[in-house]
């Protein structure tokens, strides 16, 4: 069994040929939209269609194998590093994605200074910046 089949299987999903192509895909290319899921799920599987690939993407965000984030003004991605509330800095320019730690350590960032009464389960935190590529593009021209 792979790692992937033990995931599915911890969330009670059925182990399926689509579910484990997008985890791959994921494992591999965090920080994804849809088309791109698409296209690389089906570079290795054409058979499997566009509709089942949005099914299986909601799936394992349900079942919470699969993060979804979407900056605002952008389009949503997809990535399979989940359970630890990392954040992630943005580029204005590009759109690229990277990931970054909690600043605090632990529980990242759940500590509000004020919860308003709210159980606080997530912190998302975006920073917006421009990447280096991106940087070093516009001090050439
Ligand atoms: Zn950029
Ligand atoms: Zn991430």
């Amino acid at each position: 069994m792979t790692g992937f089949e033990a995931q599915l299987r911890a969330v009670s999903l059925r182990v399926t040929k689509p579910r484990l192509a997008v985890l791959a895909v994921l494992g591999e290319h965090p920080h994804v939209d849809t088309e791109t899921v698409i296209a690389l799920v089906r570079a290795e599987h054409p058979a499997v269609s566009h509709q089942t690939v949005y099914d299986v993407l909601r799936a394992l965000t349900e079942a919470g194998l699969v993060r979804r984030i979407q900056p605002a003004g952008a389009v949503a991605r997809y990535e399979s590093r989940v359970g630890d509330n990392h954040h992630h800095v943005v580029c204005r320019s590009c759109g690229a994605i990277a990931d970054v730690d909690c600043a605090v350590g632990e529980a990242p960032c759940l500590t509000a200074s004020d919860d308003h009464g709210f159980v606080v389960d997530e912190a998302e935190v975006v920073y917006w910046g421009v990447c280096p590529g991106c940087a070093t593009e516009h001090s050439s021209q």
